[in-house]
């Protein structure tokens, strides 16, 4: 059936505040409805006025007011159908608003499991479907029906013989509609479905263009879009055929409909009842249901899609995240203490069973403005370390502590601030380099801009830029090289102002001139910060003051850098004896 319930549910909270516009169309769509009923009664009167051989004094009001009511009725009908798009699109934006709002607020897990493609695909185009659903809903379906329901009314009142083989009819024709419905309704859903796949990889496919096709992928790709498209053509194909069905019933049935009304119309015509004017008053109500009959059936169809995306867009709605919780202590000010309790993680949600465990029961405590160096193998859980301690994910045993508060317990908002991170990869936007610096908060003023580029001893950086802080970047790495990219994100988080930094250094190699400028600036970036340097080169470890080291999600040694160097049984030694480069790299 058509999902009222479930589209009120969804939409009530924004539904009310337009109370006032609901009720004004309430009313404009009910006026047009009782027009179009009071047109047929003049057209009898002035039929049998004619044939009684009444003259033009009587017959002229008569189709004056006729001609007035019509050119009424349809100025009201185009009122009613503002007032549905505007209210459906109101309720529908705000709606669009807060599902977006949402899909932010989950866990980094849910998006690594969807692609922006469909989660487009999911909130701007089942929405439309929505907001399509209410002009449809009350216009087509709810005016519609209450001009049928008139329309029988009236007929019971000019003969009960018409009145109840109207509605006889009217019924079953209702019924066999409902039930051919019935078959379409899956088919939609089915399509749908493959159409948010679609998108979703073709999303996926264009923002890996780049290493598709340097690694030779594209033909692989193409089969695999090849095969989507297969299944989509013969489902397509099964939802329209099922349109079509219902399409042919309904002429069908219309012809039914009129023979019935002639033959009724000529017998009770006969035999007295009826005058000629009634004949034709039925004969014209009948007709006009015809009208909103298809208007019923073509929307059913609407409806019914949209009853797929109201179940997709509550499902998404209804999604909640991994993060526990959000707390509302605040972080203090200055350097923080970094500390892991007991911390057990698995990115995997046991799903299927097989969640493999990438933190082993991880515990180490940082103290405020220490710098660790964190080494280990490739795969040892560097990053995943960075990703808990900026609370992308949730650790499933355990707790994270920053400044002595559990993350669950902050205020999000509030401790992302305290906590600056610089991965692997740095994503730009397409925006000028300013934008870039602040993440597009105009608030910041260019003396500060400038005074942490030159802190950060990055002069000849911003020199090197064609057009300053104005220069327009491409997104994703922006047309900069991978260590222009890290000075961009060094300065970046030196303008946030963090208690805690996490560097987790590209392990690609440097040329030795960049690779100065970043050393330096790593240094005045953790002045007075607690640090976390994910190090691939030695050259990053003699800063540190502490080494962590990882095996297989687990810590098999952490200690002050210089007792561990010192130490010749300590995996440290062993690494430097061995050359870091060729172990960790
Ligand atoms: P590298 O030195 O290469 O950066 P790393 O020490 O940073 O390695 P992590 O990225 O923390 O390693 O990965 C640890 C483990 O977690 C690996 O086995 C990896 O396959 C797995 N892993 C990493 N990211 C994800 C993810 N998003 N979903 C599922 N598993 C992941
Ligand atoms: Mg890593």
């Amino acid at each position: 059936m058509i999902p009222v319930r479930a589209y009120f549910l969804l939409l009530t909270d924004y539904l009310r505040p337009l109370r006032p516009r609901v009720a004004l169309l309430g009313v404009v769509l009910f006026g047009t409805i009782g027009l179009q009923l009071l047109n047929p009664q003049l057209i009898k009167r002035f039929i049998d006025g004619a044939l009684e051989g009444r003259g033009g004094s009587a017959l002229i009001p008569l189709a004056v007011t006729f001609m007035l009511v019509a050119v009424a009725q349809q100025t009201l009908a185009i009122w009613s159908t503002y007032l549905a798009e505007d209210i459906g699109w109101t309720a529908t934006n705000h709606l669009r608003a807060n599902l977006t709002d949402h899909v932010l607020h989950l866990d980094m897990g849910f998006h690594k499991g969807h692609s922006s493609g469909e989660l487009i695909e999911r909130i701007d185009g089942d929405i439309t479907a929505l907001s399509n659903f209410f002009s449809a809903m009350m216009i087509k379906v709810v005016g519609n029906g209450a001009l049928v329901i008139g329309v029988l009314v009236m007929l019971w009142l000019e003969s009960w013989i018409v009145g109840l083989s109207v509605t006889i009819f009217t019924a079953l024709a209702l019924g066999v509609m409902t039930g051919l419905h019935r078959v379409a309704v899956p088919r939609w859903k089915a399509i749908r479905a493959t159409a948010a796949e679609a998108f979703g990889f073709v999303g996926e496919v264009v923002e890996g263009t780049e290493d598709i096709t340097a690694n030779g992928a594209g033909p692989y790709m193409e089969e695999r879009f090849d095969e989507i498209q297969r299944r989509w053509l013969p489902q397509t194909i099964r939802g329209w055929m099922g349109w079509a069905w219902m399409w042919s019933t309904t002429i069908i049935l219309y012809g039914l409909s009129t023979s019935i009304v002639f033959i009724l119309g000529s017998w009770l015509f006969g035999i007295g009842t009826l005058t000629i004017g009634s004949v034709y008053l039925v004969f014209h109500y009948v007709e006009m249901t015809r009208h909103p009959m298809e208007q019923i059936r073509a929307q059913m169809e609407d409806l019914q899609k949209a009853g797929a995306a109201i179940a997709r867009v509550d499902e998404l709605m209804t999604t909640q995240t991994k993060l526990k919780a959000e707390g509302d202590r605040s972080i203090s000010d200055g350097a923080l203490s970094v500390e892991f309790d007991n911390v057990t993680f698995a990115y995997a949600d046991g799903d299927d069973g097989a969640d493999e465990i990438v933190l082993h029961d991880v515990s180490f405590d940082i103290a405020p403005g220490r710098v660790v160096g964190l080494l280990g193998r490739t795969g040892s859980g560097k990053s995943t370390i960075a990703r808990l301690i900026t609370r992308l994910y949730e650790p499933q045993a355990g707790t994270v502590r920053l400044g002595g508060v559990a993350t669950w317990d902050a205020h999000v908002a509030d401790f992302r601030k305290r906590v600056g991170m610089v991965t692997q990869d740095v994503q730009l936007f397409r925006a000028s380099v300013r934008d870039n610096l602040t993440f597009f908060n105009n608030a910041i003023p260019e003396d500060r801009i400038l005074d942490a580029i030159h802190r950060l001893e990055l002069d000849s950086w911003l020199a090197s830029l064609p057009n300053g802080l104005d220069t327009l970047l491409e997104s994703g790495s922006g047309g900069l090289s991978a260590g222009q990219a890290q000075l961009l994100a060094f300065t970046r988080i030196f303008l946030e102002d963090p208690g805690v930094i996490v560097l987790d250094e590209a392990s690609s190699r440097l040329d030795p001139a960049t690779e100065a400028l970043i050393e330096r600036a790593v240094d005045h970036l953790l002045e007075g910060r607690t640090g976390i340097v994910i190090a691939h080169r030695l050259g990053t470890v003699t800063r540190a003051d502490d080494i962590l080291i990882l095996d297989e999600g687990r810590v098999v040694e952490f200690g002050k850098r210089s007792m561990l160097a010192a130490d010749p049984d300590s995996r440290f030694s062993d690494l430097l004896a061995t050359g870091m480069e060729e172990v960790l790299a």
